[in-house]
């Protein structure tokens, strides 16, 4: 099962985070024809919410009621508005148990009603994906990428494969683009800051850029934070990446976690030693350094080692509950990994058994798929 970002996990500046209404289908002049619309809008994504989250034959009207605190007025209209616009349909009837009257008639989402893209924009790939409304992969394509290049021929490359992946389907079916890349960035004004290598790409206005090659609504997300909002799970939990760099994702007390700069979660940047080769990002002894330099001369069990006391310090400072473990590199060989993670938390956690973590580990497209759910967000959230 697939969990989506609330309302308060969108990207800040994006056209539908709090306090910058805009393009979430807001109509009419006015202050009050717009509180008006977002209110609608709410109450729309409440109820869809509750029937992507029913049993998989429908929920009935009085259900759909109960469960969102709106009244059975409203849900008529909102369910008649719901099936007018191709969302929901009927699906069959149901008859409660000791009640008499006529049936009730049950409500299913229309997975193929809108779709969602998704792209992770890596240093040596782009991926890029295409979604139902319940988060299924309907469509999916990658492309190499030359982390020296000019950005511009690849996010025309990426407007061209949006392009053919959203011909079928009218522009008002497609919800938005939702676009995970590596990080530092700023998702506020989605612009990349010193990309650890790929130096072309630094202070590229990269939301802009692709919103005015695709014309959709584009949600730009740091890759780690994208992954980690990709599944349901535990309200304190994080996602470890291992790839061409290493990053990590946070959710804590049920809310991601982005930083005074959008930027938490630079995990791979923690000093692990004062004295060890020096980093990408120009200091020295980041666990991102000694993991790669490791991984270079093909000492698989020290970057593990390396990985696996970054993990402890993070359980350590965040009591998180569940690590998932992601990135190509990782996934590509986990069981190091895993058992060093384990053997680091047995060892330095002060009560293990009382302090339990959770390791599972990511789908390869965990952050296509989280970065499509940002967009997604713009129908549920
Ligand atoms: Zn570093």
């Amino acid at each position: 099962m697939t969990s989506y970002p609330g309302p308060r996990d969108l990207p800040p500046g994006s056209p539908d985070a709090p306090g910058t209404p805009g393009v979430s289908g807001a109509s009419g002049s006015g202050r009050g024809a717009l509180n008006l619309a977002l209110l609608r809008d709410r109450n729309d994504a409440a109820v869809l919410r509750a029937v992507r989250s029913a049993a998989e034959n429908g929920t009935s009207r009085v259900e759909l009621a109960n469960r969102t605190g709106l009244t059975a007025q409203a849900i008529s209209k909102i369910t008649a508005r719901l099936l007018a616009e191709g969302l929901l349909t009927e699906a069959g009837r149901e008859r409660v148990a000791g009640q008499t009257g006529k049936p009730r008639t049950l409500l299913r989402l229309v997975p193929q009603a809108r779709v969602a893209l998704g792209a992770e924009l890596g240093r040596h790939e782009l991926r890029l994906i295409q979604v139902d409304l319940t988060g299924a992969v309907t469509a999916q394509t990658r492309t190499p990428i030359d982390p020296d290049g000019e950005p511009g021929p690849v996010l025309d490359r990426l407007a061209a494969q949006v392009r053919e992946l959203t011909a079928r389907h009218g522009a008002d079916r497609v919800l938005g683009l939702g676009l995970a890349c590596p990080g530092p960035l700023d998702t506020r004004d989605g612009i990349l800051h010193q990309v650890t290598g790929m130096p072309r790409w630094h202070g590229l206005p990269l939301r802009d850029a692709v919103q005015a090659r695709t014309d959709l609504p584009v949600l730009v997300e740091k890759n780690t934070t994208a992954a980690v909002l990709s599944r349901l799970g535990p309200e304190n939990r994080a996602f470890v990446y291992l790839g061409d760099g290493v990053g990590a994702g946070l959710v804590l007390g049920g809310r991601v976690q982005r930083g005074a700069r959008t930027n938490a979660g630079e995990f791979g940047h923690q000093c692990l030693d004062p004295a060890g080769p020096r980093c990408a990002c120009g200091a020295r002894g980041c666990l991102e350094a000694i993991c790669l330099a490791a991984l270079r001369a093909g000492r698989t069990a020290e970057a593990a080692t390396a990985l696996a006391l970054g993990v402890t310090n993070l359980v350590r400072l965040l009591d998180v509950e569940e690590i998932t473990l992601g990135g190509p590199t990782l996934l590509a060989d986990p069981t190091p990994y895993e058992t060093a993670i384990r053997t680091e938390l047995a060892t330095r956690l002060p009560d293990p058994a009382w302090q339990p973590v959770t390791l599972t580990r990511a789908t390869p497209l965990a952050i296509p798929q989280g970065a499509a759910a940002l967009a997604l967000g713009r129908l549920f959230d």
